[in-house]
């Protein structure tokens, strides 16, 4: 009984850590105007976010986030088509 619910909100919390790591690195960068996630294509960037993830959560769980994260990253603002 509301176990779901937990594992979906931890896992929401994983993917917003991995964000916020991700926009820190440079890796990725918001809309200043929209909000929306854009990946900046610096894989070193991400390679890093990933490092500094995996000495607290294991590697095979700091890729899985990391990408998880990048997933969510568009290449341009759907809202101005900003890169
Ligand atoms: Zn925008």
């Amino acid at each position: 009984m509301g176990g779901t619910k937990r594992l979906m909100e931890e896992r929401e919390e994983d993917e917003s850590y991995g964000t916020g790591l991700l926009v820190n690195a440079g890796a990725a960068k918001r809309c200043e105007v929209h909000g929306y996630l854009l990946d900046r294509e610096d894989s070193g960037a991400a390679e890093e976010v990933v490092e500094e993830f995996a000495e607290e959560r294991g590697r095979d769980e700091a890729e899985e986030r990391v990408k998880a994260a990048l997933a969510n990253a568009g290449m341009e603002c759907p809202g101005c088509h900003r890169k």
